[in-house]
């Protein structure tokens, strides 16, 4: 049993109660942050304003616990996916996106994920559980170190964050809450709040709640614009319709804060891309500060779905833009490394023995073809 404190599972304000627990100046809490997130110094030993005594007491009762790599692809297209291994020996994936003037981190916020999306091979993976604060922050930690060691960007490499890796953001609150005041933290990796992007499948209470303790931007996994649609795509909607998810993106953000919430559609052939979809979507978007995103879709082994053509993709956008909304086409990145959205998978022991169903299932359908 480790009974160490990890600081990287510590904000700001859970640093400073950790430092005053040992009758230690506050100003210590943000020596410490310093050192870990903006220097990487890991080893008590050399945080030099630190006394000799001070920094033996930090050896016997704390420690940075590291991720590391498990495995590194690097696509043709510049993206860059980290296998990375937890101590408990789970395994989660991370990518990182560069483009010509910004780097987007894709980060993790669980193993596996509790949701089913039919659309997404996280999904058919299972769930473990949720990350600590240590592992979501330990996935920037761990890729600002990589980049900088393989190209000499430094930390300027990773300009952006979105939680649109592994697992619902939202289902492991506080942890992502808390990773995220990092990610904005002077101390820690100074991220713009527009720059962290929490992306979630529409968990509506905790919504409400993220609005009031994060200015993070957001968005929404729609992919449906009725009921119908979006209970086949995205189960979670028979929890949360559709009326609620929209009610409380339209309280999001302030209206003075002029902040819109990004919603992301997957294209899916003959599903849900035709344009009376699209009217429907506009009409469900009314009165809500809302951009678009339209995710071209990611084919996994053994999916039911395609991708829409092109010209289908186009004319869906276009569209939704004659309505005045913001409507962007994703690009699909590091396709040919299984890093593009919804094709994370990461390896570990699912405790929903969902795997196991989703291959025995297959395989019968396979069996009827
Ligand atoms: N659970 C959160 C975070 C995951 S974000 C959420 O649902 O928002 C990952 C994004 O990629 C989501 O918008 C998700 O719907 C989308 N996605 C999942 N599988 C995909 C696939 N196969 N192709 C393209 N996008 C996919």
């Amino acid at each position: 049993m480790n009974e160490k404190i990890n600081l990287f599972d510590l904000d700001r304000p859970a640093m400073e109660a950790f430092f005053a627990a040992q009758k230690q100046p506050s100003y210590r809490a943000r020596q410490l942050l310093q050192w870990v997130h903006q220097y990487g110094v890991t080893d008590f030993n050399v945080m030099s304003n630190l006394s000799k005594e001070l920094r033996q007491k930090l050896s016997d009762i704390a420690e940075c616990r590291l991720l590391t790599p498990a495995m590194d692809k690097v696509s043709s297209d510049g993206t860059r996916k980290w296998l990375l291994r937890l101590q408990d020996g789970n395994c989660i994936e991370t990518v990182y996106i560069p483009e010509k003037n910004r780097g987007t981190l894709c980060v993790s916020s669980q193993v596996g994920c509790m949701l089913n999306c039919t659309f997404c091979s996280t999904a058919t993976q299972g769930f473990s559980k949720n990350l600590s604060v240590g592992e979501i922050i330990g996935q920037v930690f761990f890729a600002v170190r990589a980049l900088s060691a393989s190209n000499g960007h430094h930390d300027k490499a990773i300009t952006n964050v979105v939680m649109m890796g592994m697992g619902e953001p939202l289902l492991n609150f506080d942890n992502v809450v808390s990773a995220m005041s990092l990610m904005m933290d002077d101390l820690a990796y100074g991220l713009a709040k527009r720059r962290v992007t929490l992306s979630t499948s529409g968990v509506v209470p905790q919504m409400y709640r993220l609005a009031e303790v994060s200015d993070a931007a957001l968005a929404v996994s729609l992919h449906a614009p009725n009921d119908e649609l979006r209970n086949q795509l995205v189960p979670i909607n028979k929890k949360y319709p559709l009326s609620e998810l929209i009610a409380a993106c339209k309280s999001h953000f302030s209206p003075e804060s002029k902040r819109k919430v990004t919603f992301e559609y997957v294209m899916l052939k003959d599903v849900n891309d035709s344009p009376q979809l699209a009217k429907q979507l506009v009409r469900l978007l009314e009165g809500v500060p809302a951009k678009l995103n339209l995710i071209p879709f990611n084919p996994f082994p053994k999916t039911q779905y395609q991708c829409s053509d092109e010209d289908t993709i186009q004319r869906f956008k276009e569209i939704v833009m004659r309505s005045g909304i913001q409507t962007t086409v994703r690009k699909t990145r590091g396709e040919d490394i299984d890093g593009a959205c919804g094709q994370l998978v990461g390896d570990f022991n699912d405790k929903t023995r969902r795997k196991e169903r989703f291959l025995r299932e297959k395989i019968v359908v396979n069996r009827d073809v």
